[in-house]
């Protein structure tokens, strides 16, 4: 049997997904133009909901494109676009785009920002890495310049970042670590990076070196610290990575998740460690003991 249509969001309407379309003259199609937001669903409740959507109107803001709903619009569209798919667990994927315009650049060509917003899933990859790890490479595409676009900017252009994770998969890798313009590390294609160094402390890039301000960075830094131990940020380089003893990523759609080779090199043991482990599960009862509820 098929699994029934997903319904979504677009522009105010909950639509089968077999009509949810979108015009070929819309700027997010033709430039890449709009922002959007990844959020996960757990037990029944959207995690860190509100922290996701000021992201999102920062970056319109940051675009110079104005959403056309308020945020509380938002809040109650993405709530209902979850509770119109019975979803408990899953991943939103919401997307404003420039709108529908002319075929040039010009963005004040497009009246009306478009909303799409999509209930469902996502798995980023296989299920036996969250145990035994990922093997990461560093690749030769660098993150923006803060001076291009800014890597804050969640924006619909994420050609940059598929470069480099192409680079990941043929080399065998699930994941690329990339570099800013000076050769710091920044962070994956998809996912902040951590390590745990031999003094006991853990680090990660600093928003400064290229890293996005991810929400699930925010969260798993304040999980260490309440596990009593250090997180801070730096500037970081290979050679920090190469001799650390433990790493993990963290996003939303990864979660949180070991890495335990860099470069062929094994990272630490070459196994998931104890603290990776252990902020694993931290992880997993925080997810699922907080967030905005949906009325089903
Ligand atoms: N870096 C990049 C480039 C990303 O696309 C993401 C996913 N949004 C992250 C980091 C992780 O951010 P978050 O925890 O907010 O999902």
């Amino acid at each position: 049997m098929s699994s029934p249509e997903l319904k979504i969001y677009l522009d105010g309407n909950l639509v089968p997904e077999s009509e949810a379309k979108v015009s070929v003259f819309d700027h997010g199609l033709l430039y890449g133009d709009g922002v959007f937001e990844g959020i996960r669903i757990y037990n029944g409740r959207v995690f860190r909901l509100t922290e996701h959507l000021k992201r999102l109107y920062s970056c319109a803001r940051a675009i110079c494109l104005t959403i056309p709903i308020s945020f509380e619009e938002m809040e109650k569209a993405t709530l209902d676009t979850v509770a119109a798919n019975n979803l408990r667990d899953g991943y939103i994927r919401l997307v404003v785009t420039r709108g529908v315009g002319s075929l040039g650049l010009n963005p004040y060509q497009c009246p009306k920002a478009g909303i799409i917003i999509i209930a469902s899933s996502i798995k980023l990859y296989p299920t036996e890495h969250y145990t035994n790890g990922l093997k990461l490479i560093t690749c030769a595409t660098r993150r923006p310049a803060p001076a291009a676009l800014s890597p804050q900017v969640k924006s619909l252009n994420y050609l940059n970042n598929i470069m480099a994770k192409i680079e990941a998969m043929q080399a065998g890798c699930d994941e690329g670590i990339m570099l800013n313009e000076q050769g710091y590390v920044a962070e994956c294609t998809g996912d902040n990076v951590f390590i745990l160094k031999d003094d006991g402390i853990i680090y990660t890039p600093s928003i400064a070196s290229g890293a996005l301000d991810g929400i699930t960075r925010r969260a798993v830094m304040a999980l260490i610290e309440a596990e009593g131990l250090v997180c801070k940020e730096e500037v970081l380089t290979r050679f920090d990575v190469y001799t650390a003893q433990e790493c993990f990523l963290t996003g939303t759609a990864a979660e949180v998740i070991p890495a335990v080779e860099y470069d062929r090199r094994p990272i630490g043991t070459g196994k998931p460690g104890p603290t990776t482990l252990k902020l694993i599960a931290a992880f997993k009862k925080l997810a699922n003991s907080e967030g905005t509820p949906v009325s089903y």
